[in-house]
């Protein structure tokens, strides 16, 4: 399958690009993105002849529908990483919370959070890519906590490739943190940036597009990409656990074969929402996608009102910061896909040149025939949280937001299935202070007492980065980047 450009082709980037081609090179004319040309359709037959899979099966089954330019044994290679995942035979279970609600854990993998789920085969399939073709590559991270130690865990010492990893000082967990700076990987940098995390991505875009950069790096032999969820090869292996979390509903016989579902994404650039937005294009009976946000809640009025609207916002800072994000990269491949690469580009240059542009009505209601949508306050999660957790759940701030568009946006008597994007660790002291009281602590202490009142253990790849030194703790301004960037090939 190949793959073309969101905001059309500009005479300079090739029309058409195959899927090794896309995640190497994930930008496009204009500043677009690769999508899909056409997707694979699954089908009733599929889902039926994938019943009893398991999830590897299922989704070497999925990428032969998507016909991929990799070979069979490097995606045989970069599948086998969802064995380290907490129970190889499932590495995403599903839950049964409520008589209708069905928690999709996607952290069970060494990082902790749902990004291992695309990035542990990605960082494989990249790098076997790389070789292949004898080049080498600097992959450039931005990161709100969870992409970047997904990254840096994926690329350890992968031939052929390098890694800047780019995370605002201050905005993420200290667990987020550790996982970085504790880094010693020699093909590895993590760099701290004094700002957001919408300055951290706003920088990794304008280094992917600016020449002296990449001519700089190119005298070194070294090409420029991105391991940021607009990578097609990141999208690709977030369509499979969609389809898992369903059949896991047959299986379960909580649903027929064939059965509407709601999708619950807690979503942030929309790389999560996208993957379901494929599987139900694909086949999969989804009567719709419930996009769950935080008080940043630009995703929430883009799918109510039709506006997407950055013009006086900032981001603010909640308590799932991996959500704090205005400008969701993804958005971009649902417009291309519903209204084309002309009115694509038109809205996404107005965005970047007003910051703001609105839908037709008969655009929203295209929208709104597969999006719903609502925020979650700070307050609401924690009361969710507690909820839950009396209930015999317990669940991180981000999985919480799910809550709140499950109660107001579901018109049908249908099964939901929320997604669990991060472990409880990687959150802690909301946690701990919203389930026991007191004052909002270090990420240790609440981990310990979050593990000792509810007599749940902290699993090693957490409790271990306490011991470790911090090699890598640099923190820079913004207008440092390029010069930071470039001294690590010196
Ligand atoms: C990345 C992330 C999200 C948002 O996912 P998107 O694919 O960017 O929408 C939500 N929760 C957690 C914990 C994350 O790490």
């Amino acid at each position: 399958m190949n793959f073309i450009e969101t905001r059309g082709n500009d005479g300079q980037f090739p029309k058409e690009v195959t899927f090794s081609q896309a995640i190497l090179s994930p930008m496009s004319s204009f500043g677009g993105l690769y999508s899909p040309k056409s997707l694979p359709q699954l089908g009733l037959d599929f889902l039926k002849a994938h019943l009893n899979s398991n999830y590897k099966t299922l989704a070497k089954a999925i990428l032969a529908e998507f016909e991929v330019d990799i070979d069979q044994a490097v995606i045989d290679q970069a599948l086998a990483l969802y064995d380290q995942f907490d129970d190889p035979t499932n590495p995403v279970p599903v839950v049964k919370v409520r008589d209708d609600l069905f928690v999709s854990e996607l952290y069970h993998g060494p990082t902790r959070a749902f990004k291992d789920m695309a990035l542990q085969p990605f960082g494989t399939v990249l790098s076997a890519v790389a070789q292949k073709r004898n080049e080498k590559f600097l992959i450039l991270a931005a990161t709100s906590g969870d992409t970047g130690p997904a990254a840096l865990d994926t690329f350890r010492n992968k031939p052929n490739v390098q890694v800047v990893c780019m995370y605002p000082d201050g905005g993420t967990s200290d667990v987020q943190r550790l996982q970085m700076v504790t880094e010693t990987g020699e093909n590895l940098k993590v760099i701290g940036i004094k700002g957001d995390f919408d300055d951290a991505q706003t920088a990794l875009k304008s280094l992917l597009v600016s020449t002296s950069f990449r001519d700089t790096l190119k005298q070194q032999g070294v090409q420029v990409s991105a391991a940021n969820s607009v990578n097609f090869g990141r999208i690709i292996f977030q369509t499979i656990y969609h389809v898992h979390s369903y059949l896991e509903l047959v299986r379960l016989q909580e649903i027929g074969l064939g059965d509407q579902v709601y999708l619950d994404v807690p979503s942030g650039n929309f790389g999560n929402a996208l993957g379901g937005y494929y599987a139900y294009k694909m086949g999969l009976p989804v009567a719709k996608i419930l996009i769950a946000s935080n008080q940043n809640n630009v995703l929430t009025q883009f799918i109510e009102e039709g506006k997407y609207d950055l013009r006086d916002s900032g981001v603010i800072a909640t308590t799932s910061p991996a959500m704090d994000i205005l400008k969701s990269s993804n958005i971009e491949r649902i417009l291309f896909d519903l209204f084309g690469a002309e009115r694509t580009k038109e809205l996404m240059l107005a965005l970047d040149k007003d910051k703001f542009y609105q839908l037709t009505s008969d655009e929203l209601g295209m929208v709104q025939t597969i999006f719903a949508a609502d925020f979650c306050t700070n307050q609401e999660g924690q009361d969710y949280i507690k909820q839950a957790y009396e209930d015999g759940y317990l669940m991180d701030p981000h999985t919480a937001t799910c809550l709140k568009v499950y109660d107001t946006k579901r018109d049908q008597k249908l099964k939901t299935i929320a997604y669990s994007t991060a472990e409880w660790t990687k959150f802690s002291p909301v946690i701990a202070k919203t389930l026991f009281g007191g004052e909002l602590t270090s990420d240790i202490d609440a981990l310990k007492r979050i593990a000792d009142k509810g007599q749940i253990p902290i699993p090693a790849q957490i409790s271990r980065l306490f011991d470790l030194p911090a090699t890598q703790a640099k923190v820079i301004d913004k207008q440092n980047i390029e010069t930071e960037i470039l001294s690590f090939f010196k």
